[in-house]
């Protein structure tokens, strides 16, 4: 595997590649766990040849949350990626992607403001940005995002379509522990006993997503208050839980019958102790 950390040579070596494979690429913030190598196997499935980034990007984190402290297991990220025989690992320094002289910034507009959006005001702007600044410097036919941060895959579907990108958007279906918590990075930040009322979250998702499918005709009102209910029985403190069109994100007034949003979406942050966690669920059949 090659390790790069300059653009401009990421960029001679994908157009070389270019003329005979197909490129797949997944961009990541390290501290690699099994979702992220899932996101990777796929990749290698769909191209030729694979690329990887590994950058915590500045852009997207406001000025209270964990930039600092976002853990960075450099070494440990690089074995993994060599075991999967990754083709190109791309580890730019911040200096390497935002320049001094830096001031462009991309805005997917309305996907941008619900949701997660409403609270981290600033931060799809960031994803967005560096997620163009990737595409341009790795040149994929293919990028893989994972389901777990949904309303940046629809930003991100967004943004490729609106400024005709050439790369095919593959969604992946989030991985969770044997307990339903999602996999994430921040997981690492849960005390033992944070972690275990941390599966709380996910049953609870569940739970709504279920007495969804038993009752058919009910309210979003309904089901959030199902989901809200069985949060209050833990220590987990809700940040925002709504229902929205996986299309459009739009969050639904609590009286909008479930049955009328089109591929309805339970979304949901909570707080365990200090750390945030997202997840989200598909109210249709399917998971
Ligand atoms: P991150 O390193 O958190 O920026 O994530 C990099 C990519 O991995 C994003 O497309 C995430 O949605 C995806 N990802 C992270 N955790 C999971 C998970 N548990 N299941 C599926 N995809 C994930």
């Amino acid at each position: 595997m090659m390790i790069l950390n300059s653009p401009q040579v990421v960029q001679q070596t994908v157009l070389r590649w270019k003329q005979q494979y197909k490129i797949a690429f997944v961009p990541t913030m390290g501290c690699l766990h099994e979702g992220h190598l899932q996101l990777i196997r796929k990749a290698k499935e769909l191209g030729h040849k694979t690329v990887v980034s590994i950058f915590v990007n500045p852009l997207q984190f406001g000025p209270a949350e964990d930039l600092k402290n976002y853990p960075r297991p450099f070494e440990e990220d690089v074995e993994k990626l060599e075991l999967l025989s990754v083709d190109v690992l791309f580890a730019p320094k911040e200096a390497d992607l935002y320049p001094e002289c830096f001031c462009t910034q991309v805005k997917v507009q309305g996907l941008d403001e619900y949701l997660c959006g409403h609270l981290r005001p600033g931060h799809f702007e960031g994803v967005a940005t560096v997620c163009l600044k990737l595409f341009q410097i790795t040149a994929p036919d293919y990028a893989v995002f994972g389901e777990k941060d949904f309303q940046q895959l629809r930003i991100i579907q967004r943004m490729v379509e609106d400024l005709n990108l050439p790369i095919s958007i593959v969604a992946h279906p989030i991985v969770r522990e044997q307990d339903g918590l999602a996999m994430s990075s921040r997981n690492r930040y849960l005390s033992p006993e944070e972690r275990q009322v941390a599966a709380h979250f996910p049953q609870a998702m569940s739970e709504a997503r279920q007495y969804f499918l038993n009752h058919g005709t009910c309210s979003v009102e309904e089901i959030v208050g199902c989901f809200r209910r069985r949060l209050a029985e833990t220590v987990l403190q809700p940040d925002y839980v709504e229902i929205a069109s996986g299309r459009d994100l739009v969050p639904q007034l609590p009286s909008v019958p479930v049955s009328s949003i089109m591929m309805p979406r339970l979304f949901a942050a909570v707080k365990v102790g200090k750390t945030r966690l997202i997840d989200n669920m598909s109210l249709g059949g399917e998971i």
